[in-house]
């Protein structure tokens, strides 16, 4: 028998099963270059739109498979290659070409297609690179369909599919086979194919670069989408160590089941509002069908990306609207866009210390305009009384006091058009600049409540760059400095009567939580992979018991003392928890 083998990717859909493998190829429809003659143009012309007409057929089965399969927002990947078909425009240019160059439809086809999907493909953002997939899954449906050859799936039922890259499509067909785990050589997190697999709920691990020529059809495997493996004839101790992880996960999934249903609070019934934090749409899903719960931190970024720039207003009420609905009754914290620093500039020009330039709030403050849409349409969303507005980067007074100027503006706006938004709207600021923490006490007496940013508070206060692999070892979450900080923020809220959370990484790091319900955090907005496990310590904890720990923490002057004392605690609680690995 052949040794066993190990293959390493990145985990991108969580998940652990065994099957056969199925080694899926997808062809690369040739095009087909010979010239036109003239009496072929009609026929040319027929040829083309009947493929179109075709292909639009599949896109809408496919589409209403996976409607009923991953739900309406992730099916909405297979509406923007119906609307590219769709576009009359588009269709209208390949027509007049096949026309006027006296080529032939697959040749122009693949022509105006490559000019879109080169845009994709130059593109600095990944998630713009993953869009190159689907384009190009679009030119290959609509050029088999002009070589008028069927699409052919023949996988057997159970099986893990293995392929060079897998679009959109075929994952959502594949999963009609009951599939147990998908692997590609290519492919990132962010790649349609690993969304689809996380709304499937089926194990998935990508970026494996050549597993497709290291695994045939038929080969008995294990997918590990937890921590990013494939093992290939898997020995008898590997088996029975893997049938063990499975049977665990599956205890854990009912526990952690079983947990979102119960309250947020500790042992001796301190509440913590425990929320998540959405940036992306799939991460939409975890609001409606695993967490219920608010939403402490709303990032607004990711309208960038998909607008190329700065959203217009009407986008922005939609999608506002959008989350605040499907949040209801929960709350959902909005925050302005904090765009600049690592994520994407509104202007061309490259900072020479873009964390410490043109960021956040400042950018909002200096595009009055446009800072009055957002809020205008974040207003909007806010009518049913579920909406808090969250200012980034906010480093002194006058900005908070300029933020609220222009909010009134915008109410007053509102009023005479006699449109409807919460009056009492809360607004709150992220302490992540050290002079906001040193102002934590002014500021609080001018705002509803505090959001502690560590991602932001920890690169500003040890001055370490939180991109920068070189020194990712001095990014330290238990620094001295940092809870020192923490602590003094929450004081500082709380002597105003205000709130604090922490909707920074420090907040979905189980190690912290005890700590930050010690030093006083009213709310945790987490990562939504990881709020069962984090409401599983939050009721573990004893408030008493962390609240005096964290005296004795507060002492502390060394990384590792307080380090050490934060992990005993965790391992004293955890001890009862049924451990995964
Ligand atoms: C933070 O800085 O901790 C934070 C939550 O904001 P972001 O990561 O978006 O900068
Ligand atoms: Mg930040």
């Amino acid at each position: 028998m052949a040794p066993e083998k190990i293959f390493k990717g990145i985990p991108a859909s969580p998940g652990i099963s065994t099957g056969f493998a199925y080694i899926y190829a997808r062809s690369n429809f040739e095009i087909d270059y010979q010239p036109l003659k003239s009496d072929e143009v009609e026929k040319e012309l027929l040829e083309f739109e009947r493929a179109v007409e075709l292909s639009k057929k599949e896109l809408k089965k496919i589409r209403s498979l996976a409607y009923e399969k991953i739900g309406e927002k992730n099916s909405m990947i297979f509406d923007a290659q119906l609307e590219m078909l769709e576009d009359s425009y588009f269709t209208a240019t390949v027509f007049h070409r096949i026309k006027t160059e006296l080529k032939t439809a697959s040749f122009i086809f693949d022509d105006e297609i490559s000019k879109i999907s080169g845009a994709f493909l130059n593109s600095n953002d990944d998630y713009l690179k993953e869009r190159f997939s689907d384009i190009k899954d679009l030119r290959n449906r609509v050029i088999r369909n002009l070589r008028k050859e069927k699409l052919v799936s023949k996988v057997e039922e159970n099986s893990i599919i293995i392929g060079h890259e897998l679009t959109p499509a075929d994952t959502i067909l594949f999963s009609k086979r009951k599939v147990k785990g998908y692997a590609t050589d290519k492919g990132g997190l962010t790649s349609h194919a690993a969304i689809i697999s996380r709304a499937l709920r089926i194990p998935a691990v990508v970026g494996m670069k050549d597993i497709s020529k290291n695994i045939s059809t038929g080969d008995f495997i294990i997918i590990d989408g937890l921590s990013g493996y494939i093992i290939s004839n898997p020995s008898e101790h590997t088996q029975s160590e893997y049938k063990r992880k499975i049977a665990e996960l599956e205890d854990y999934e009912r526990t952690l089941k079983d947990i979102l249903i119960m309250p947020s609070e500790t042992v001796d019934n301190k509440k913590i509002e425990l929320s998540a934090n959405i940036e992306f749409d799939e991460e939409i899903d975890f609001i409606i069908n695993t967490g219920h719960c608010g939403i402490g931190l709303y990032r607004t970024e990711h309208l960038f990306i998909e607008e190329s720039g700065f959203p217009s207003e009407e986008k922005q009420i939609e999608e506002y609207m959008h989350i605040a609905n499907i949040t209801y009754p929960n709350i959902v914290t909005i925050r302005t866009f904090d765009i600049g620093g690592d994520k994407l500039l509104p202007r061309s020009e490259k900072e020479d210390n873009p964390f410490l330039g043109w960021r956040g709030i400042r950018i909002s403050l200096d595009k009055v305009e446009i800072f009055k849409e957002q809020l205008k349409a974040i207003l909007i969303a806010s009518k049913d009384k579920n909406v808090k507005i969250m200012y980034p980067m906010i480093s002194s007074l006058s900005e908070v006091i300029k933020a609220r100027e222009i909010l009134e503006e915008v109410k007053t706006d509102l009023d005479e058009k006699k449109i409807l938004y919460d009056r009492n709207i809360k607004t709150g600021i992220m302490i992540e600049v050290p002079s906001a923490y040193f102002l934590a006490d002014e500021l609080a007496r001018h705002v509803d409540f505090f959001s502690i940013g560590t991602n932001d508070l920890i690169q500003y206060l040890l001055a370490v760059d939180r991109g920068n692999e070189f020194i990712s070892g001095m990014f330290l979450e238990f620094h001295p400095a940092v809870i020192r900080a923490i602590k003094y923020i929450a004081d500082a809220a709380h002597k105003n009567g205000i709130p604090v959370s922490v909707c920074g990484e420090m907040a979905s790091n189980p190690l912290a939580t005890a700590i930050l319900i010690g030093l006083g955090i009213d709310e945790l907005s987490v990562v939504p992979s990881v709020f069962p496990q984090i409401k599983q310590i939050i009721r573990k904890v004893n408030y008493r018991e962390v609240k005096n720990l964290c005296n004795e923490l507060l002492k502390c002057s060394i990384e590792t003392e307080v380090k050490k004392m934060a992990e005993e605690y965790y391992k004293k609680i955890t001890s009862e928890i049924e451990e995964l690995s």
